[in-house]
């Protein structure tokens, strides 16, 4: 369990995530325009009457946004609501025409109920960590304030983009069950779980950088071993894992520091600074918004059938959690290869590519992804398995991998010349593995009669070893072998060489 130690004693933290995505569909949750906000897209180009609050507008529920949502509910083992509702929540904003957001209420079912994800706890065993609720609403608009000197201006394309709002449970009436993030390093890998999952749902980008994924982080401490949970800030609006398990410790250092003063906690909302690395008060609990949530009444209660959701469960893909268990089983991989090849759903899609349901490339291709190609990320394009060349770097595909391994195995090239052409490949020379050894003579030799030419040759240049070698140290095979592949400038099957020699000495 990760512990913070005090001045008076060990505590704990307790984390809780409302987690925001920016969820994928062609036009806005309750709107036509397009959904595509990108930085590229001319500002105010994609606002339909509805979007800018034009009076007398009515709002219409996207259906594909809700399938989305329902997507994203089943990849999360919860619980689909038959029935919830809409509300409006209500702050005045300059982002926001409406004067309310649309959402779902707070105190009502959302669509996505009860659910969990498993991410690996910092005691190195999987960890089920328990969502409370994952709820949809729209996105507010962008204001920009560095464009002119007294005036500040407003972006609507985002506005109305449907968010989907993921919230982690904490069981305050059975403190003991421990489902829950405990640390930054649990609340990182707890934020890449969903951002996989979404990922591989095709449910949103989830990037932090391109703002498509943010999360409110919620914050308390306690002593070991105690029973209840103290009071908890909420620091809002984190936009990178670095500066969210940055934020976690600086909060609960903070926090421990009072308590252990004398003083109490107060449930503030809190801003990160990350320049500074400190949380100040946004604004405190006296001074808490009160949304007047109240049911919208344009909109009809969301009513989905069990047909729709067995509809969807048979479209959902793979999810990363699947992909290991298949990888473990199916191919033999270890645990840990296993894990680094789903860490990201664009990873596991260029190994299954490379792969390509052949099980006798599956270890070999996981080695060389592992152990070489993640050294060079820049060499290969993980999101779209490009090829070519991009600023002077060769990428190299799943097909040059796969190339590579097939040469190897049938004994086209040892592994020594594959690792040369694959040099060559991130040194950016072009081509195929294939035409790369044509073009360098890197074919093995396979031919016995040229390999024992060479082991002769070696066998004759060196009696004393060869002496000592029947006297018992045979740990001199290696010296010979490394001579007969100097020889044939590395270009020897090294099993056959092993094969000979042993004979030839035995
Ligand atoms: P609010 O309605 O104020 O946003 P919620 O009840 O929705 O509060 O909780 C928000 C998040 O805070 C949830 O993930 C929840 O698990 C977490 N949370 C609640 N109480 C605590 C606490 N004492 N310590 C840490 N996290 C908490
Ligand atoms: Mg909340």
């Amino acid at each position: 369990m990760f512990t913070i130690k005090g001045k008076t004693g060990t505590w704990e933290i307790v984390i809780g995530l409302e987690t925001h995505i920016e969820v994928l569909s062609n036009s806005k949750i309750f709107s036509g325009a397009s959904a595509d906000y990108n930085p590229s897209v001319a500002p105010n180009t994609q606002v339909s009457m509805v979007d800018a609050a034009m009076p007398g507008m009515l709002p219409v529920l996207n259906e594909y946004c809700v399938d989305q949502a329902i997507k994203f509910g089943l990849g999360i083992n919860a619980e689909i609501s038959h029935r919830s509702k809409f509300a409006r929540k209500q702050y005045f904003y300059p982002d926001l025409p409406q004067g309310y957001q649309i959402s779902q209420p707070a105190e009502e079912p959302p669509i996505v109920g009860r659910g969990w994800v498993e991410i690996m706890g910092d005691d190195g065993n999987p960890k089920k960590i328990l969502i409370e609720r994952a709820h949809m609403e729209q996105d507010a608009a962008k204001n920009k304030h560095d464009m002119h000197p007294t005036k500040s201006f407003v972006d609507l394309n985002r506005s109305g983009v449907m968010l989907l709002e993921i919230v982690t449970f904490l069981d305050t009436k059975n403190p003991e069950n421990n489902s829950y993030i405990t640390s930054p390093d649990e609340a990182e890998r707890y934020l890449r779980q969903i951002r996989e999952i979404a990922r591989a749902l095709g449910v949103s980008k989830a990037n932090m950088e391109e703002g498509s994924m943010r999360a409110d982080v919620n914050v308390s401490v306690r002593p070991v071993g105690e029973k209840t949970f103290r009071t908890r800030t909420e620091t809002k609006n984190m936009v990178s894992f670095k500066f969210i398990k940055a934020a976690i410790e600086y909060e609960a250092r903070r926090q421990i520091e009072i308590y252990e003063n004398g003083g109490t906690v107060s449930q503030d909302t809190m801003r990160y600074h990350p320049d500074d690395n400190i949380t100040t008060v946004m604004r405190s609990k006296e001074n808490a918004l009160d949304y007047r949530y109240f049911p919208d009444p344009d909109l009809l209660p969301l009513i989905i059938t069990d047909e729709r959701v067995e509809r969807i469960r048979k479209t959902m893909p793979e999810l990363p959690s699947a992909t290991r268990v298949r990888y473990i089983e199916k191919f033999g991989l270890s645990e840990y290869d296993a894990t680094r090849l789903t860490e990201t759903v664009d990873i596991s899609h260029w190994y299954d590519a490379a792969v390509d349901g052949k099980a006798e490339r599956a270890k070999p291709i996981a080695n060389w992804m592992i152990s070489e190609l993640f050294a060079h990320p820049e060499n290969y394009d993980i999101e779209n398995q490009k090829s070519g060349v991009v600023d002077g770097m060769r990428i190299i595909t799943p097909n040059d991998l796969a190339e590579l391994v097939d040469m190897i195995a049938s004994a086209e090239i040892n592994g020594k010349q594959a690792k040369e052409i694959f040099i060559k490949m991130l040194d950016g020379e072009s081509g195929t593995p294939h035409e790369i050894a044509d073009k360098f003579g890197m074919k093995q030799i396979t031919d016995t009669g040229a390999i024992e030419t060479a082991v002769d040759e070696v066998i004759k240049n060196n009696p004393a070893q060869v002496e000592q070698y029947k006297s018992g140290k045979t740990g001199l095979l290696g010296f010979f072998v490394g001579n007969v592949m100097k020889a044939t400038s590395g270009k020897a099957n090294p099993a056959v060489v092993n094969e000979m020699l042993t004979k030839k000495l035995g």
